[in-house]
């Protein structure tokens, strides 16, 4: 693999990181990405050296794995592994969503934790870093069965999370139906109706407004600031959105609203390329009320084609918006897009593109809109749920999807700010990185050896 060069001392806590968790790729190469950026920053505040901040922010302050048992519809027993990793608690509770999908274990799970220390720091919001999950595949389940699970899942959990504590919420497998069937479950253990204990609550209890539609409205709203800062729009732009999930379809509901044609989506299976642009409204129907595969979209589309296993970035675009799952877009992926044009890349999921793709981007002048700022919009407005909650009080779609777009242009100034400070204009990898570490290393030096 093709390696910057990092400073001796990264480089060595870099190796201890890997020789401590070995076999977590996943969390060695979120880790890389993030010291590849921190040169600069550990010149600049020898204290961070001398309390040993990287290295405590790699490490989790706790981890937590449990067994999930449960009975599935024909009385058979099921086993599954549950994760919590609470990674840091320096800016506020840990924060972070639940992950059900069969790839999921413990790397997986730390590499998300840590990209969501510095994603929620830069929302501004108080907000610490964690996440979980379980190696649960709700593909094919039913309604009881997702409900046993979430039940099992969360009589083991609900010991470790608290308003005050840990606030999980939905990411890949688990919407508003896993979150109700946990808080139900949390409620009933407790005898409490803590609603600040879990956030993407649905909107009749205790739920916000945009929660749904936040991580893909925020993507957007980040990849139109990109766009505007080297004085260009969205509208007309062709675009290509990967995945069909929560923030693929709400993504693609924004570019829409916007002007832009989204011409492709995707699923596990394949890829639907509709040259018209996307009907959202079957997309919604098929994935959001029928939970069926995609494919099934060409059958009521006419003019749109399916490609079982094809490749969405072979499709030419202006804009792309990786929103299916970790290192789904490759180096040649890249290098693809580049050569049919591709001005922006904004990535909806966590760490969608591998390092390679990352450096193709820069190299070829692309903008490209990391995760951890790009797509925190989802998890700012499970801060904004976390303040309704708080003050008992639920506020308008459009007071709230104001406040969203009012935090995302302020990620994206400070990423674009801290990346022209540091020689690096229009690195938004860098700006993102050592803008959210600076604000965890201050707190955590405020706070002592803890
Ligand atoms: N899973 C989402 C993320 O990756 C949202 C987390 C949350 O709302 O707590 O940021």
């Amino acid at each position: 693999m093709l390696r910057a060069v990092l400073d001796e001392k990264l480089e060595t806590i870099f190796d201890d990181v890997v020789r401590r968790n070995p076999a977590e790729p996943e969390f060695h190469q979120a880790v890389r990405e993030v010291l590849d950026s921190l040169g600069p920053v550990i010149a600049k505040h020898p204290d961070f050296a001398r309390h040993k901040i990287i290295q405590r922010i790699c490490e989790p302050e706790r981890q937590v794995i449990f067994r999930v048992p449960w009975q599935d519809d024909r009385g058979e027993v099921q086993i599954n592994r549950g994760f919590r990793v609470e990674f840091n608690s320096a800016l506020g509770p840990y924060k972070g969503g639940l992950r059900f999908h069969p790839s999921v274990n413990l790397g997986i799970v730390k590499f998300l934790g840590f990209e969501q220390i510095f994603k929620n720091a830069l929302t501004g919001m108080p907000i610490g870093g964690g996440k979980g999950g379980a190696d649960f595949d709700p593909k094919g389940r039913s309604d009881g069965e997702i409900m046993r699970f979430c039940q099992s899942f969360m009589t083991e959990l609900y010991r470790h999370l608290g308003e005050y504590t840990d606030v999980p919420a939905g990411d890949i497998g688990v919407g508003t139906r896993e979150i109700g069937y946990l808080f139900g479950q949390y409620k009933r253990i407790t005898n409490r109706y803590e609603s600040g204990v879990l956030t993407g609550k649905g909107t009749d209890w205790g739920g916000s407004l945009v929660r749904t539609e936040a991580t893909g409205y925020g993507a957007v709203f980040f990849v139109a600031e990109m766009l505007k800062a080297r004085g260009v729009g969205l509208e007309g732009r062709r675009c290509v959105v990967s995945g069909s999930g929560n923030v693929a379809i709400y993504a693609i509901e924004k570019l829409q609203q916007l002007g832009a044609i989204v011409v492709a989506c995707s699923d596990s299976d394949g890829v639907v390329h509709d040259p018209l642009g996307i009907d959202l409204d079957l997309l919604k129907q098929i994935k959001e009320v029928d939970r069926a595969r995609l494919s099934v979209y060409v059958e009521r589309r006419p003019g749109a084609q399916h490609r079982p296993g094809g490749n969405i970035w072979s499709v030419p675009c202006e804009v792309a918006v990786p929103s299916a799952t970790q290192n789904e877009l490759s180096g040649r992926d890249a290098e693809t897009l580049v050569a049919n044009g591709c001005l922006a890349v904004v990535e909806g999921a966590n760490m969608p593109c591998t390092a390679e793709a990352v450096r193709a981007f820069h190299t070829a002048g692309v903008a490209f809109g990391p995760g951890k700022a790009a797509n925190a919009g989802g998890v700012a407005t499970s801060a904004l749920e976390m303040q309704q909650n708080a003050s008992r009080d639920s506020w308008t779609f459009e007071h709230t999807e104001h406040r969203l777009a009012a935090i995302m242009e302020s990620i994206h100034r400070t990423c674009l700010e801290t990346a022209e400070e540091l020689g690096m204009p229009g690195n938004y990898v860098i700006g993102a990185n050592v803008a959210g570490f600076e604000k965890v290393a201050r707190a955590m030096v405020a706070l002592g050896l803890v």
